[in-house]
């Protein structure tokens, strides 16, 4: 039997189409026990990349046929005698599920029953590469530990408070009535935990701040939180639109999707593996889809690489610009995520020209990697900073809160 001051660990599951990421959470502390990553579900090749806290990844190469069979795997990790973190799976109080789609239905965290998983499975049409995904890591973690809460975080559900002119589209209103179209916003649980970050570290009350929340990853998006609220978001009822990012095209006119449809006999999903997968920093450039090689083409003088660096900051300082508008004001600006974090020169280069707003960058506090801290001047009157992104935690924490009685 486990005691119930040793049942305060959370296992937090992100199940994408052929991986699966998991990070066991003592929540009596908040650290973090074990990471790994399941790779190549259902192909050649599977393995598991798991880590104690303290010691080396180890790696197990084992076949994976499935989801099930990967999480069995990771689950005999995380007992193993050596490399494990649990003498018992009852030492897990809950498992806490990203799910990219909660449509209109969900605003907040749940627990997952019946009637959660038929909602995330209506939501499938809105995201068919990630929901599908979700559900078959819920289901098989149902099957495995019936008797442990499930809770689901959504990627959507942060930004349901955008009112209906922000979210609503400019096509016939019956369309949203039919099939919901509409802007959702992702990067949520990103947003909602680097906005309230940085509350934290300006010490000022995160429900009276205006903060632009910029998450530049391989996907980005920018947010305006306004006291504490999503009220606009960069990325829409998909996940191409806004700044560019490093295979998605950002924003276009829908016009010139028809016309090239039209020019080159593209198919539809032609076209989106076009929008999806040949655009951005990658189509842009000609080079790479990480934003590393292309600054140091730019260095070097590549034009193209120096146009998908302009485009990308210009894009960014043009939404910070917006956001700023929307909220009738602006308090700080928040860089997160891979290119966030560790990019001084997007930051420096996004930020330049925001001085009118009342940003003032300080060079040296900017010229770091991946480490929280203000990098505005003291006398900055718009505070910027770095937040290092952490959604693993935010699911674990929502997930403990919703599933202690
Ligand atoms: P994902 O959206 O897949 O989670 P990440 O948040 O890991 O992506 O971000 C990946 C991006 O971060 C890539 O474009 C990568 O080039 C960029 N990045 C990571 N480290 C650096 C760095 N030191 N300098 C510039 N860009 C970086």
């Amino acid at each position: 039997m486990v005691k119930e001051d040793e049942k305060m660990k959370v296992l937090v599951l992100n199940c994408g189409s052929s991986s699966l990421k998991y990070q066991v959470f003592d929540m009596t502390t908040e650290e973090v026990l074990s990471k790994g990553l399941v790779e190549r579900i259902g192909i050649e090749g599977s393995r598991i990349k798991h880590e104690k806290t303290g010691d080396d990844p180890v790696i197990f190469d084992v076949p994976i046929p499935d989801h099930k069979a990967g999480i069995r795997k990771m689950l005999d990790a995380l007992l193993d005698k050596t490399h494990g973190v649990l003498k018992s799976l009852d030492e897990l109080s809950s498992v806490g599920h990203r799910v990219v789609h909660g449509g209109e239905k969900f605003a907040r965290s749940i627990v997952v029953d019946k009637e959660v998983l038929k909602v995330i499975e209506e939501c499938v049409p809105l995201a068919p590469l990630h929901n599908p995904a979700n559900l078959t890591g819920i289901k098989a973690m149902i099957e495995l530990l019936p008797e442990t809460p499930q809770v689901a975080v959504f990627d959507t559900a942060f930004h349901q408070t955008m009112p209906d002119y922000a979210y609503m589209y400019g096509v016939p209103y019956h369309y949203y009535e039919e099939y919901r179209v509409r802007r959702y916003g992702f990067h949520g649980t990103s947003h909602a935990y680097v906005a309230r970050r940085a509350s934290e570290i300006l010490n000022r009350p995160y429900n009276e701040l205006k903060i632009v929340t910029c998450h530049l990853g391989n996907g980005s998006s920018i947010t305006a939180v306004d006291c504490g609220r999503s009220v606009d978001t960069s990325l829409g009822f998909g996940t191409v639109p806004g700044v560019l990012m490093g295979t998605r095209c950002g924003e276009v006119d829908p016009t010139l999707v028809l016309y090239l449809m039209e020019k080159e006999n593209l198919d539809t999903k032609l076209m989106s593996h076009v929008l999806h997968k040949e655009s951005g920093i990658l189509g842009v450039s000609g080079i790479s889809s990480d934003l590393r090689d292309v600054e140091e083409a730019a260095d070097k003088g590549n034009k193209r690489a120096r146009l998908a660096l302009d485009m990308l900051c210009y894009g960014i300082r043009k939404h910070i610009g917006a956001y700023a508008a929307a909220m009738g004001g602006i308090d700080a600006i928040v860089f997160t995520a891979g290119i966030g974090e560790n990019s001084s020169t997007v930051r420096k280069q996004v930020l330049q020209g925001l001085e009118f707003l009342g940003v003032k960058l300080d060079a040296g506090k900017n010229d770091v990697r991946g480490e929280e801290r203000i990098i505005s001047t003291d006398d900055s009157r718009v505070s910027a900073l770095i937040v290092p992104t952490n959604e693993e935690l935010v699911i674990a924490r929502d997930t403990r809160e919703l599933t202690t009685g």
